[in-house]
Order: C-alpha cells, then structure tokens, then sequence
C-alpha cells in the first residue's frame, strides 16, 4: 500500500462519521468487512471532495488511530488477518518495511498475540478481552523501569504486542494505574 503521511489528528469529523457506517462490525476477533470504496491496493478508503480537492484516507489507518489511539505515522497498517478490505484494529499492527514483515510473517518469526487489550477506550479489567490486569502493568513497569529490555521482549514475555507494551510504559493505556 502507497505510505500515506497525512496526519490523522486532523481528520476531518465528517470523516470519522463515515468510517462507522461503511463496515460491519463483527465479533472481535472476526474481520470487519469495509463496505465502501475499495481503493486499487485492495484496501477500503474514504474519499472526500471539499471545494473542489479530493482527499483520501485509508481505512484500515483510521481504524487503528480509532482503536489504538496512534497515529501510525510514516509506520504501514499491516493486517495479520491478511483481509485488506478488514478495519478490525485487533487484526491490524504497525510495521516499518511490508516485505520484511510478510516476510517474519511467512516464517513464523512475527508472534501476534490472539488478542490485544489496546484500546483507546480499555480500562483493563472492564474489557472482556483483555489479558493484562493491574499487577501484569504494574509488573510490565517494573520490569521496564528496571532496564535491560526492550519492549518486544516485554511483549514476548507477557504474550501481548510491542504496542501494547508502549502504551502501558507511556502510559497511553492504563493512565489510572
Ligand atoms: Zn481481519
């Protein structure tokens, strides 16, 4: 997919608007189809004409601003469900380099966890999927806050991704703990 730059801070609220009503939500580790334009990647995309200019967001980078709170960025939004069309931020991660992720991918080096408890909206123990609680962050800061590792370790350790594991140490995820 083209690497898109544009800032998802400022996305547009028509936008965001659309995003929820053009994909069909389905159980949480199931793919949610995107029902609108398909862009010619094979991922789903929302066009918006203003005065005249034509701009496009691709869905599956809203979808993970949505449901992690990140913009990706220069970073690409992989899908480990290998559905394009998928916007269920749960089968979505970050990655530098396609072919080195299909790669890690194809050779069963990239462990995804089944299941992430990376929500912008996740306060732990109230979401049915999550497979942290208070003492496994606790526990997570402690061992970051001790050195001598790296967040993937972390992540390898407690079975949950890189990501999740920067959120919890930066503390854009369990902020009330
Ligand atoms: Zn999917």
């Amino acid at each position: 997919m083209p690497v898109e730059h544009k800032p998802l801070t400022s996305v547009p609220a028509v936008v965001l608007a659309r995003f929820w009503s053009h994909f069909i939500i389905a159980a949480p580790n199931e793919c949610w189809e995107w029902t609108s334009h398909i862009n010619t990647n094979g991922y789903g995309q929302i066009r918006l004409t203003h005065q005249g200019k034509t701009e496009a967001w691709i869905a599956s980078r809203l979808a993970y601003y949505i449901g992690y709170g990140i913009d990706p960025g220069p970073l690409m939004t992989c899908h480990k469900c290998d559905n394009r069309r998928c916007v269920n931020w749960n089968h979505l991660f970050l990655g530098t380099n396609s072919d080195n992720v299909q790669d890690c991918i194809r050779k069963g080096r990239y462990k995804q966890p089944t299941k992430c408890p990376l929500s912008k909206h996740a306060r732990g123990e109230q979401v049915g999927t999550s497979l942290v609680n208070a003492d496994t962050v606790r526990e997570i800061r402690r061992r970051h806050a001790a050195g001598n590792i790296t967040f993937r370790q972390l992540g390898e350790q407690f079975g949950v991704t890189l990501h999740c594991i920067w959120s919890i140490v930066k503390r854009v995820n369990w902020r009330h703990i």
